[in-house]
């Protein structure tokens, strides 16, 4: 059974998710050549606090921290350190979360730090992030959950490969329902598995974390000694985007973006939702 929202649990999910907006832009600005990952997960802790929000990350199956830090090769799940200071030339993945009276929140970017990187992690990480909004756009009514992954995946596929080899779309972590719980059913594979069938209809109320996750090289992964982080099999450096996303009776809103979405999805020739709390 999908959990779905009423209009006032997409509100409460727009606040959480305007917290992880608020994180999002207090890391961007910490994100720099000198800075270690543990500033990072300082200032997403000052955020939560100023908002009154609980953090959904930290002590989740043990997780020691408020948000994700996966520098370069780590694909997803890195522990932020006061020992990992950040180079110039990194790439940095964030990922967190927020809880607003029993309502979450969850998105990612990926960051450039300092500067000089490669036309390749440039395009890199652009592909990763178009492709969540080709995902998101295919949050609407009458589409399966298929739509989403077949959207993800066909973007990727469509653009050039990079000069090194393939995009590798990570298979081993996916998106997932949100709402009263971070991870909910149903989970969203970033490429279509025909064995899986379409999955559900989305309907008014549906609400999904779209996160495509590209590797530079493989698409395999491993999870290191410490349970926690994720680092591609080749060594190829990986990005990783996401966005919370509720589908409503006005078409999608996408709960963790600024402006709910509003310009980006114009720019693809759909309406968002207009904002509960405009
Ligand atoms: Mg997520
Ligand atoms: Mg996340």
């Amino acid at each position: 059974m999908l959990e779905i929202k009423n209009p006032a649990q997409i509100a409460k999910m727009r606040e959480a998710g305007l917290v992880v907006a608020a994180i999002h832009a207090a890391t961007r600005e910490v994100a720099v050549p000198g800075a270690t990952t543990k500033d990072l997960d300082d200032a997403a802790r000052k955020v939560l606090a100023e908002h009154g929000a609980k953090s959904n990350f930290l002590g989740y199956g043990g997780f020691p921290a408020t948000i994700c830090t996966s520098v370069n090769d780590v694909v997803v799940h890195g522990i932020p350190s006061a020992d990992e200071v950040l180079q110039d030339g990194d790439i940095i993945s964030i990922d967190c979360g927020a809880i607003i009276d029993g309502w979450h929140g969850d998105a990612a970017y990926t960051a450039f730090v300092g500067s000089g990187h490669s036309a390749e992690l440039v395009e890199l990480s652009r592909v990763t992030e178009e492709s969540m909004w080709a995902g998101i756009a295919a949050v609407a009514k009458g589409n399966r959950l298929v739509d989403i992954s077949k959207a993800i995946e066909g973007y990727i596929r469509r653009q050039p490969r990079p000069a090194s080899g393939k995009y590798g779309i990570v298979e081993d972590y996916g998106g997932h329902g949100i709402g009263s719980q971070m991870h909910m059913d149903p989970h969203l594979l970033n490429y279509v598995d025909r064995k899986r069938g379409r999955g559900p209809k989305l309907v008014p109320g549906f609400c999904i974390a779209i996160e495509p996750m590209v590797n530079l090289g493989t698409a395999k992964t491993h999870v290191l000694e410490d349970d926690w982080t994720v680092k591609s099999n080749d060594g190829s450096w990986s990005s990783h985007w996401e966005h919370s996303v509720a589908l409503t009776e006005d078409g999608p809103l996408v709960l963790t973006a600024p402006d709910g979405g509003k310009a980006k999805l114009a720019s693809l020739g759909i309406i968002a939702a207009p904002d509960p709390l405009a």
